[in-house]
């Protein structure tokens, strides 16, 4: 097509009058139209965007379909799952309440589930992210005490939940955030006066912001690397926060607090009854008080739970009883290669003991596995072989070669 003038061809502006034709094949666009296609795709990326997070009554996955959803997943923590699984259908709730003139505001609950590390905290958050019709984010509070200032780095938690949500700031302020490693930001010693870890509590006074609700600056592109970039007003009133910690060390404040109580007021009957085998399970808010938590942020974490340590048989379950277990996860490695994977049932219990006795944890079991299979998987997709079953003689065999202070380190 020949032209005479160089023209646009979406709004027909000739080349003097726009700021800026830009040449295509067999046409120009001007500066105009293409602010103006930026913003209608601008607008049709939110509309879609408000669609998939739109939470409507009939859809809503009740507080047992959601722990039913988990059990499929995650061996154990009943108390863990009940819990999250009520907090989340509950913010479903929040969302849909309308403005009333009862005067009832369903205020948000948020969590912090305290379990030592490798229990399946992480797991929880990220299998019922699954589930959610809201757009959800994992972060980890140790990077806000690395920043070493506090300042904007605390907003950026809600930095890759506007990402998630497409920069979409409504979907987002609806949104679930589960803050990992909360006790990394713990001050260390129940005492402010006495304190000279300042940061912790910094820290945690900026947290407070986020999680009393208010409307807070979030750097876009996260960090302090990007400090031309303007900000993006969040309001966090109906962000619901998830926390979790591993506190270790906190079974012993919770002995200290149950001794002092038994020994005060009850007679020994109470103190029979204290499984000490899992102090965990009696955490309170004090304890957490005690561990280096100011009460402000306890107070905004009104729903607490733990975690129980994963003995013999929950590894063993947690080996093969998951929708996508370690094992099931291999069996289909090798399918895709039309080879029938089997294991002797004594592999499984040696794989166990191997991770019990190294206190290797649920995390060991996944190197263990991959130290007595690297073999066969180097192997097998060249031979010819259609099946392979693993004996107790083979994973002893590649195991007793291993080095297992790597595997400790997974
Ligand atoms: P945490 O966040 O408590 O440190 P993770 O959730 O990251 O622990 O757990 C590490 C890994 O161990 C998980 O990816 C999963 O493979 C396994 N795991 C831990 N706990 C469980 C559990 N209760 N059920 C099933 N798998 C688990």
């Amino acid at each position: 097509m020949a032209k005479t003038v160089d023209r646009c061809s979406f709004c027909g502006r000739p080349k003097k009058e726009a700021n800026l034709l830009i040449t295509g094949m067999d046409c120009y666009i001007c500066d105009y139209c293409v602010e103006q296609a930026y913003e209608i795709i601008k607008d049709n990326l939110q509309a879609k965007a408000s669609n998939q997070f739109s939470v409507k009554g009939d859809d809503l996955p009740k507080p047992k379909e959601l722990k039913a959803f988990l059990d499929d997943y995650v061996i154990g923590q009943d108390e863990a799952k009940k819990t999250l699984s009520v907090a989340v259908y509950n913010h479903y709730k929040r969302l849909m309440q309308k403005d009333t003139d009862d005067g009832v505001e369903i205020e948000k609950s948020n969590i912090i589930m305290v379990g030592s590390t490798g229990t399946g905290k992480t797991l929880l958050a990220k299998t019922i992210a699954k589930k959610l019709k809201v757009p959800f984010t994992i972060v980890d509070a140790t990077v806000l005490t690395e920043a070493g200032y506090v300042g904007e780095v605390i907003e950026s938690i809600l930095t890759r939940l506007l990402q998630v949500s497409d920069y979409n700031v409504e979907a987002a302020e609806r949104g679930i955030v589960f803050i990992d490693e909360i006790d990394k930001i713990a001050r260390k010693g129940d005492n402010p006066s006495i304190t000279r870890d300042v940061s912790g509590e910094g820290v945690q006074q900026g947290l407070l912001k986020l999680l009393e609700g208010s409307v807070v600056n979030v750097p876009p592109q996260g960090g302090r690397k990007h400090p031309d970039q303007k900000m993006i007003p969040v309001n966090t009133k109906n962000i619901l926060f998830i926390c979790g910690g591993a506190f270790d060390g906190i079974e012993r404040k919770i002995a200290n607090r149950l001794n002092t109580k038994v020994v005060g007021y009850a007679a020994t009957k109470d103190q029979e009854r204290l499984d000490t085998s899992n102090l965990l399970q009696y955490v309170s808010p004090q304890d957490l008080k005690s561990f280096g938590l100011i009460p402000e942020i306890i107070g905004r974490l009104p729903m607490l739970c733990h975690l129980d340590q994963l003995d013999r048989a929950a590894l063993r379950r947690i080996l093969t009883e998951p929708k996508n277990s370690i094992i099931k996860q291999y069996i289909k490695l090798f399918e895709m290669d039309g080879i029938e994977l089997t294991f002797d049932e004594k592999v499984f219990e040696f794989i166990v003991d191997t991770a019990v006795a190294f206190k290797l944890g649920a995390r060991g079991l996944r190197s263990i596995v991959e130290t007595i299979m690297i073999d066969v998987m180097y192997e097998m997709p060249s031979s010819n072989e259609k099946t392979l079953h693993i004996d107790l003689d083979y994973a002893k065999e590649k195991l007793k070669k291993a080095n297992i202070e790597k595997l400790k380190a997974a």
